[in-house]
């Protein structure tokens, strides 16, 4: 075939080390992934099976899973066995449950060691455990649970105080001779949390995996994501990532995708690129963009479909396009790579468009 020109990017990724979560590399590298977590209670292995399964099929690369009681400590070697994608156990106050979930085969841990008492002196049976295991950790610092120590000496959650706390539990790590690890400093607000990775990037090499915590319902959440790690990302800081939304996972996930197609760091997917319309269109662009999205859901491969309400830009950004329709006096012309193929009465602008999406989808999975 023609070579592929690789498409732009906004900046080198960062050189980091690289480390293995399960079959995903992360870091050094490697693609940028896609976490969430489940919210299943994990106890109910069907429901967490089921749900691992769907945002495996959305496209999540890595999901992690609660481990709140022994119980949940117990059902975790079915989980890890049965996932397709790698499992990490997210552990909070009780380091026996970091040692369990190790023992039943997840892929990493995520440790907080703010929430983790005498944490200083369990890091050495931690760091033996995983490098026997062979798995990689997460230092997972968060901003409403932050060492006390260091709450105190800097006066609150500051981007500093994240770094420093994050550094700090690295270097423990370090002196039992483990790096393994990434790291997270997880805040609410976008630009403490932007600072603080910032100052973790320039002061260790470990991949870092981004997130902006209690981020919010979808809408503000998306946001505040796509914001926080369009910033970082642009760049070349993050090395996987986990949108975090008082949504269902898999939403988690689309957007986390979404977020590096739009960076070009993840082939993009189909793309609709429709106008919003103005007082020039002479068709409703808005139900007609709905229509097509709509009629291609679950059409993954990567077309870019041009939606125009009229010819000032519809026919230049319809020839750009692999499909694309210019809209007007109740009809519409319909370009494929730049040929007006047809023209077609407005009635059937949708399905035509869904029509020869198809086709020029099943023609790629061909070649
Ligand atoms: Fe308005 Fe036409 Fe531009 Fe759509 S393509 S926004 S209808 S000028």
């Amino acid at each position: 075939g023609m070579p592929v020109t690789p498409p732009p990017v906004l900046a080198p990724r960062r050189p980091t080390r690289r480390i293995n979560v399960g079959k995903v590399a992360v870091g050094g590298g490697a693609p940028v992934s896609v976490q969430s977590m489940t919210t299943t209670k994990t106890t109910d292995i069907n429901a967490t099976l089921q749900q691992i399964a769907e945002l495996t099929a959305t496209g999540c690369d890595i999901v992690r899973v609660a481990v709140p009681s022994q119980d949940d400590a117990d059902v975790l070697h079915i989980i890890a066995k049965k996932s397709q994608i790698p499992v990490i156990a997210d552990i909070h106050f009780q380091p026996k449950y970091v040692f369990a979930a190790i023992d039943a085969g997840c892929a990493a841990v995520r440790v907080n060691p703010g929430n983790i008492k005498q944490f200083d002196d369990k890091v050495g049976e931690i760091a033996r455990a995983a490098a026997d295991a062979g798995i990689s950790l997460r230092i997972g610092v968060n901003a409403g649970s932050l060492d006390k120590r260091i709450l105190a000496k800097h006066g609150g959650p500051t981007a500093e105080a994240l770094a420093e706390s994050a550094l700090w539990e690295a270097s423990l790590f370090e002196e039992h001779g483990f790096g393994d690890f990434k790291i997270s400093v997880k805040h609410n607000d976008p630009i403490v949390m932007v600072n603080a990775y910032r100052q973790l990037a320039a002061q260790c090499d470990y991949p870092l995996h981004l997130g902006v915590t209690e981020a919010g319902p979808a809408f503000q959440g998306t946001i505040k994501s796509s914001v926080a790690f369009g910033i970082l990302l642009a760049e070349g800081i993050g090395d996987t990532i986990r949108v975090s939304l008082s949504a269902p996972p898999v939403e988690e996930v689309k957007v986390g995708q979404k977020i590096l197609e739009a960076l070009n760091l993840r082939q993009r997917q189909m793309e609709i690129v429709s106008c919003p319309g103005c007082g020039r269109a002479q068709v409703d662009i808005w139900g007609l963009a709905n229509d097509v999205t709509d009629g291609l859901e679950g059409l993954t491969a990567p077309l870019r479909i041009a939606v125009m309400g009229c010819v000032v830009n519809g026919p230049g950004e319809a020839r750009e396009a692999d499909l694309g329709v210019a809209a007007g006096n109740g009809k519409g012309q319909i370009f494929i790579r730049g040929e007006v193929i047809k023209t077609v009465p407005e009635s059937e602008i949708v399905a035509t468009l869904i029509e020869e999406a198809n086709k020029l989808a099943a023609e790629m999975e061909h070649t």
